[in-house]
């Protein structure tokens, strides 16, 4: 396709991790699968295609963007847009047949001043201190949804914090919504579906599945070496980030002296591969970070420009313009895992993932 550089996405990859989460919350909860950040940097449409083709149930994203991918991707699946949108957006919102959030008076007020027949689900807040409602709210909201013709109410769902042990744990989260179900089911409010439990919480605590779940990070392998209670095994989607290499010298005493950084050397040969930080690479690379090149690793010499990276290829005289370079994946008998990419990025599988640019293109792969 004439790419100087891109990111391989596995599909089978992601039907597999949608096969395995399928099979440790068997058929009785639904999967939402959430498919933010442009399904975590896997391309929204085509991860929706492959998991409706899996049977997932329906999906989750923030933003309209996303939810038109899905859209194109899954048609006829329910989509539960996250808080993101408002009532301003209601005419996307009909058009691309989504469900929206309630996450206080503020925003239902706009959604039922819409007049609009709407699908929501209610969204409480049980120690994210972020979207979503008091517990103590949630019976007046869904009352002021009964009296209001246009808003059916077919769901109600928590996100659990990440705070650790910096906010409450997964444990006191859960309770709080156990105690609010309760009561709602007393007054004869329970809507029909309850969620609360995402990847963490999928692997830690199975007690936590409820009516559906909605995991993002797990269904592309981006959980790492989370291990909890329950083992699912996944793997990442990422498989690969690759450049060609644009340009080849060997240097020499007419170019000046080398740059007195790390891995220069006067009598090196150079490699110029088109890739930078404008894709997404870190803006201060680390000296002492390998890649691949036919098979051999080779290092890496900071700093990422916007649009380039330079490689070392004195020790690699067989390299050619054009060359495959790999930054993550497999050439020959060596590879370049995600978790050791993360690692010299100075972050983790997630970040890696979500932190390549939108002008990195895909190629997918089964
Ligand atoms: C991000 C998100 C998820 C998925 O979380 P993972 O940890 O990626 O599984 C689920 N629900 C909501 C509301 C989210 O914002």
């Amino acid at each position: 396709m004439g790419e100087t550089a891109w990111r391989e996405i596995s599909l089978s990859a992601i039907a597999s991790n949608c096969r395995a989460v399928r099979a440790a919350v068997g058929t009785g909860t639904k999967i939402f699968a959430c498919l933010k950040h442009d399904a975590y940097g896997c391309g929204a449409e085509r991860a929706a295609a492959i998991l409706m083709k899996e049977g997932v149930d329906a999906f989750g994203v923030v933003s309209l963007a996303d939810a038109a991918s899905v859209r194109r991707g899954a048609p006829g699946k329910p989509i539960l847009m996250y808080p993101g949108i408002g009532p301003w957006n209601v005419d996307l919102v009909q058009d691309l047949d989504l469900t929206i959030s309630i996450s206080g008076e503020e925003d239902l007020a706009g959604w039922v001043l819409t007049g609009r027949p709407l699908r929501a689900f209610v969204k409480v807040d049980v120690g994210l201190w972020r979207n979503g409602a008091a517990p103590s709210q949630i019976a007046r909201l869904l009352e002021i949804c009964a009296a209001h013709g246009n808003l059916v109410i077919d769901g109600l769902y928590a996100h659990l914090s990440e705070f650790g042990v910096a906010g409450s744990s997964a444990v006191e989260q859960f309770a709080r919504l156990t105690t609010l179900l309760g009561d709602l089911e007393r007054g004869g409010r329970l809507p029909e579906t309850v969620m609360i439990s995402s990847s963490d919480s999928l692997l830690s605590h199975p007690e936590m599945d409820m009516d559906a779940i909605d995991p993002g990070t797990l269904l592309f392998g981006l959980t790492g070496s989370h291990h909890g209670r329950r083992s699912i095994s996944v793997h990442p989607a990422l498989t690969a980030i690759k450049a060609r290499i644009i340009a080849i010298k060997q240097c020499g005493d007419s170019m000046g002296p080398p740059p007195a950084l790390p891995g220069y050397r006067k009598d090196m040969r150079l490699a110029v591969l088109g890739i930078g930080w404008g894709q997404g690479l870190p803006r201060h690379l680390r000296p002492g970070i390998s890649a691949l090149v036919k098979g051999k690793r080779v290092p890496i010499v900071p700093p990422a420009h916007l649009e380039h990276l330079r490689i070392d290829i004195t020790e690699l005289p067989t390299a050619e313009l054009g060359d495959e370079v790999l930054l993550l994946g497999s050439s020959g008998t060596d590879r370049v895992t995600l978790a050791e990419l993360a690692a010299a990025w100075g972050t983790d599988e997630v970040g890696v993932s979500c932190g390549l640019g939108g002008n990195l293109g895909r190629i997918y792969v089964t």
